[in-house]
């Protein structure tokens, strides 16, 4: 039985970050994959559906649906952890229908919690232009891609908090405070 973590949060509000700590602390029952990196990932291997996600990538536009859910399901069937985290994902409703659909197909696969890490617009605009990790870090980019993340929040939240998966943490403390928060959520049953 793998035990499914989803991260979701606003360009900069260090969801990547925070997932990749709780994996680095328990390697050997955390994974964790990044959607952005993993499409980015493929970006740079240069093949031609690398060329076709970056241009979705480079403008903040969401990759298409069945290129994201290909890659997910990959990289949750190759892990060999008992808690897999993801972050960035889902990002839009018919992402959200879509893992429901892949979760009814594998019984095996169990999601625990949809995790949101709350920041606000300014936070996120602040850590965003000042990592400069891209060309999706620019200005206009961001503005995209915060309107791309919140567009389809409210159904989103509404959709995971009906069957008790939503939890939110506030992401505008110390990377400390909101890993050990995260990590309460993974670990409660267990430890
Ligand atoms: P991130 O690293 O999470 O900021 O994501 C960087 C970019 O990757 C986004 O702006 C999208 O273009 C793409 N991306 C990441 N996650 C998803 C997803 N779940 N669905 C579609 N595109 C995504």
């Amino acid at each position: 039985m793998k035990r499914l973590f989803l991260i979701i949060g606003a360009p900069g509000s260090g969801k990547t970050t925070d997932a990749q700590r709780i994996a680095q602390k328990y390697p050997e029952r955390v994974v964790h994959y990044s959607t952005g990196e993993l499409l980015r990932a493929q970006v740079e291997r240069g093949t031609k559906l690398g060329e076709t996600i970056a241009s979705y990538v480079d403008r903040g536009a969401l990759v298409p649906l069945e290129i994201v859910m290909d890659t997910i399901e990959e990289a949750i069937k190759e892990s060999d952890k008992e808690i897999v985290l993801i972050d960035g994902f889902p990002r839009s409703v018919q992402q959200m229908e879509a893992l429901d659909r892949m979760l009814q197909a594998n019984p095996q696969i169990a999601l625990e919690k949809v995790v949101e890490i709350v920041v606000s617009p300014k936070t996120a605009k602040e850590r965003v232009l000042g990592r400069g990790r891209g060309a999706d870090d620019n200005e206009e980019v961001f503005h995209n891609r915060m309107q791309v993340y919140l567009e389809p929040l409210p159904q989103i939240e509404a959709f995971y908090q009906e069957r008790g998966h939503l939890a939110k943490v506030d992401g505008e403390r110390s990377i400390e405070e909101i890993v050990q928060d995260i990590e309460k959520l993974i670990f409660h049953q267990q430890q």
